[in-house]
């Protein structure tokens, strides 16, 4: 253990010019707004998100920018394209007071802010420098005393800190260099390769994610640094509004016999048709947890009906892990092509047994309503299943059509057409679109969505 004096030869070796007066730091040529922007392109391996359910991982397309001031400002712009060309890009910005984050493409959080405390606002600072091995070493190195660990190795010595949230982490120094090798955080471990220098910062060119060892972002990074980037640039854009309260969990009616649940944790709307002997339950959002409290709002809601069928639009995680809170003896699980084989992988054996897969149509008699369930082989999930309920001419999807809580009508994405053919196809006569995610739309809000697909392409496409 020796802190201070072999800590100074590496933070000078590394050229970061730190000077040490006793337990206070001073940097010499970074000022409180030093900032870094970094321009990233990278690829996630998202697990349980796959374009079809033979896939427990998908590779999904990212671009972010991040900018990190020394004093703890930061702002991040992501991007990220999900099977079916579903395209999310947010804005977060922040500091050490707290952050706030907004959707650019206002589709999946509308025109709604969300806000984070200062406590998740530091996480989030910390989680980033872990992109710049530059600035974290000087935070841990702010942070003294630092531990530093001989590894009994000539070559390599292993620094432990505290993030800047305060969190245990260690990183690996190259001594010769003073290069941060790799860090590793509370949850991640990051690799970093490829270093150049711009003025005095050293930068990975390319940084490598693991979680438990297992691949999960890959990062090719190119840097630029200034003494001072313009306070403006921290300032969320015009035309968002607070957070509204979203109520207490309940189940709202839309139609005779057919409930949305609004007011869940997670945001997700499960939805339900209600006969005169059974129920159909529409998705299982987002956990086992959040689920029981929704089952136990459609028995109120239902009374003496049997919970007869869980209809699964498709087996990406965040829509099915709700599914064993629903599970008891009769309880049917309907899924699309192969979805068994995801659920299976995800919720194991004794949910995968209840597992009926849907290949053409299907109705189903709930008593005095009967539910069509039409199978689509979307670009978004292969096991994708659209609920029709004639009687109301409901139409339940997830992950199809979009609106958001609060906020104008987003174009549809590629699976949007998907959906406008499926019901062209078989006439449906639809007067009300129930989705997972945001509010019901009329389908004078989805033909809208359609057109505005047609008038206004992004930007990206417009090029
Ligand atoms: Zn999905």
């Amino acid at each position: 253990m020796h802190t201070s004096h072999h800590l100074r030869q590496i933070l000078t070796a590394a050229g970061i010019c730190i000077l040490f007066s006793g337990s206070h730091v001073m940097a010499k040529d970074m000022s409180p707004a030093f900032a870094v922007t970094l321009d990233m392109q990278g690829t996630r391996y998202a697990s349980h998100q796959a374009a079809t359910p033979q896939h427990a991982q998908q590779e999904i397309k990212l671009r972010q920018q991040v900018i990190l001031q020394k004093d703890g400002q930061f702002r991040s712009v992501s991007e990220s394209v999900w099977p079916g060309n579903i395209r999310f890009q947010f804005l977060t910005t922040g500091n050490k007071d707290g952050a706030a984050a907004i959707d650019l493409l206002k589709w999946r959080q509308g025109i709604e802010i969300a806000r984070e405390d200062a406590t998740e606002a530091r996480k989030e600072y910390a989680d980033l420098l872990f992109l710049s091995p530059a600035l974290l070493l000087q935070q841990a190195s702010a942070m003294m005393p630092a531990e530093s660990t001989d590894m009994g190795n000539e070559k390599y010595q292993q620094l432990n800190f505290q993030d800047a949230a305060g969190r245990p982490a260690s990183m690996m120094l190259e001594r010769s260099s003073g290069q941060v090798l790799s860090a590793k955080s509370a949850a991640l471990t990051y690799e970093y390769a490829n270093y150049s220098r711009v003025k005095d910062y050293a930068q990975p060119a390319q940084i490598t994610v693991k979680n438990a060892g297992k691949l999960v972002l890959q990062w090719k990074i190119s840097t630029e640094v200034a003494e001072h980037v313009d306070a403006h640039t921290f300032d969320l854009p015009a035309g968002y509004v607070e957070k509204q309260d979203k109520g207490a969990l309940r189940a709202t009616m839309i139609a005779p016999g057919t409930y949305r649940v609004d007011g869940s944790e997670s945001g997700y709307h499960t939805a339900f048709s209600v006969g005169s002997h059974s129920v159909a339950i529409y998705d299982a959002p987002v956990s086992a947890a959040e689920a029981a409290k929704v089952k136990a709002l459609i028995e109120q809601t239902a009374p003496g009906r049997k919970l007869d069928y869980l209809v699964l639009s498709h087996s990406h995680r965040d829509h099915i892990a709700g599914a064993p809170s629903y599970i008891q003896d009769g309880l049917h699980i309907l899924a699309g092509k192969d979805g068994r084989l995801a659920i299976e992988r995800q919720l194991g054996q004794t949910v995968a047994s209840k597992v009926q897969e849907v290949t053409s149509v299907l109705d189903i008699d709930l008593g005095g309503r009967s539910i069509h369930i039409h199978p689509i082989a979307s670009s978004h999930a292969s096991d994708m299943l659209v609920a029709y309920d004639k009687s109301t001419q409901t139409l339940f999807q997830g992950d199809l059509f979009y609106l958001p809580e609060i906020g104008p009508i987003p174009p549809v994405f590629d699976v949007g057409l998907e959906l406008e053919s499926l019901i062209t196809q078989h006439q449906l006569q639809v007067q009300q679109l129930v989705g997972v995610h945001g509010r019901s739309g009329t389908f004078t809000e989805f033909k809208k969505a359609l057109e505005l697909r047609m008038t206004e392409k992004p930007a990206a496409e417009k090029n």
